[in-house]
């Protein structure tokens, strides 16, 4: 009896309650009210949740590596990540792909593109990426919250920690103190959650109501029905193979992925996000090491989305793609994906690295913006679970799935 009703009136149905009066409040108010009152509520919450970002994943990344304790370990635990990004990236794109190619979202629309303009993203040189990578100066990686120079430095003092043995073992205790606190802190902020997600929806609903979206509406039902085909066929049969039931996965990433859903942002719901795989039995050690960077570079979501978007944009402008073009578009998709930021709207910019690619005129990235809200919503909702089950897959491959489960009384 007390457990049901602990249920209706637990966070993730508080969260739930604010996004439903979110919709109804964000169809009554007019934009401007929505602006001034409401949309500084969700910022508040995105501004909370952001802050204990970068000191959550220097803590736990160090704490984790210096767990470790071997080159070796670290090694094979960034190879299975790397390459569970990589193999579910290139699947997500081809789906995307796929599914548009069955549904024709661009086919018989038409929507003047007069006047609508947009640059094209420049893609830079690899080599230029790899450098990036190691920080120049750790504290500005801090400071601008550059997540790859973040996890590269804190995976290398972690290590130096760990061959320093028990002269640094206060380091270690330290910094697993500090990623504690630091949930803590987060489990404060998420109170405040339910009433950020309503300022969020509430504003979403009266930028992007009916009207902005009927027009478009077969593209955000491609991407819809490419996403759930997506979800379905890659990550709940692995959700089995781990051994967790498919409800358990569902409700334990049910508050990141409503964080993500109305932010959508993959950074603002990763300490939500780390804390969720934790608590279903993800090892710290990798958790800490692959949510961070899967909230980087690892966008299933976005690879979808790319898929979709450049077949609805060829639709569009009647450009028929060829086979090989539909090849290139996986890569270029892949790779676009990749260098996404987890922010709102940065998918859309790099859609234009695909659509060049192809010779698909930019102006298609105009057409898309209209919707790209909703259309972020929907891929950012995948790009966080995808995150957290990677977290899980490669725990459950090193054996230690459910060896360290975090416990609920961080709960406060
Ligand atoms: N908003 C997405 C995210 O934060 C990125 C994108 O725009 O595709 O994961």
């Amino acid at each position: 009896m007390s457990a049901k009703k602990s249920f209706w009136v637990g966070l993730p149905m508080q969260m739930m309650y604010g996004l439903v009066l979110g919709v109804i409040v964000g169809s009554i108010v007019s934009s401007e009210f929505a602006t001034t009152y409401l949309q500084p509520l969700g910022q508040l919450f995105i501004r909370l949740i952001r802050m204990v970002v970068v000191p959550l994943v220097v803590a736990t990344l160090i704490a984790g590596s210096a767990g470790l304790g071997n080159a070796s370990k670290i090694g094979s635990i960034a190879v299975k990540t790397i390459l569970f990004f990589a193999v579910t990236t290139a699947i997500a794109v081809t789906i995307g792909l796929v599914v548009a190619n069955v549904m024709t979202p661009g086919v018989g629309l038409t929507i003047s593109v007069e006047g609508l303009k947009a640059k094209a993203a420049a893609a830079p040189a690899l080599s230029q990426v790899l450098l990036e990578i190691v920080p120049i100066n750790p504290i500005e990686a801090f400071a601008k919250g550059n997540m790859l120079q973040v996890i590269f430095f804190s995976i290398f003092f972690g290590f130096c920690v760990s061959l320093m043995g028990d002269s640094a073992k206060m380091l270690t205790d330290f910094f697993q103190k500090v990623g504690d606190v630091m949930i803590r802190m987060t489990n404060y902020i998420m109170l405040y959650a339910p009433i950020g997600v309503f300022g969020l929806i509430a504003y979403t609903v009266t930028r992007h109501g009916l009207a902005v979206l009927l027009p478009l509406g077969k593209l955000i039902l491609t991407a819809f029905v490419a996403t759930a085909i997506f979800v379905a066929v890659t990550y709940l049969p692995l959700v089995k193979v781990i051994g967790l039931k498919i409800s358990t996965f569902l409700k334990g990433a049910f508050e990141p992925w409503l964080i993500g859903f109305t932010t959508c942002s993959s950074a603002a719901a990763l300490a939500v996000n780390l804390e969720s795989a934790r608590k279903m039995g993800a090892s710290r050690a990798i958790a800490s090491f692959a949510i961070p960077l899967g909230n980087t570079i690892n966008m299933n979501g976005t690879s979808i989305y790319m898929g979709v978007t450049a077949v609805f944009a060829a639709e569009v402008f009647g450009i028929d793609l060829t086979l090989t073009q539909q090849f290139e578009i996986v890569l270029m998709g892949v790779l676009a994906a990749v260098g996404t930021a987890g922010v709102p709207g940065a998918g859309l910019i790099m859609t234009t690295l695909v659509f060049t690619e192809v010779g698909i005129p930019l102006e298609a990235v105009a057409l898309i913006a209209g919707i790209d809200r909703i259309l972020d919503m929907i891929r950012t909702s995948v790009n966080i679970l995808g995150d957290n089950l990677t977290a899980l897959v490669v725990s459950k491959s090193e054996g230690v799935l459910g060896k360290e489960k975090m416990d609920e009384d961080t709960q406060i």
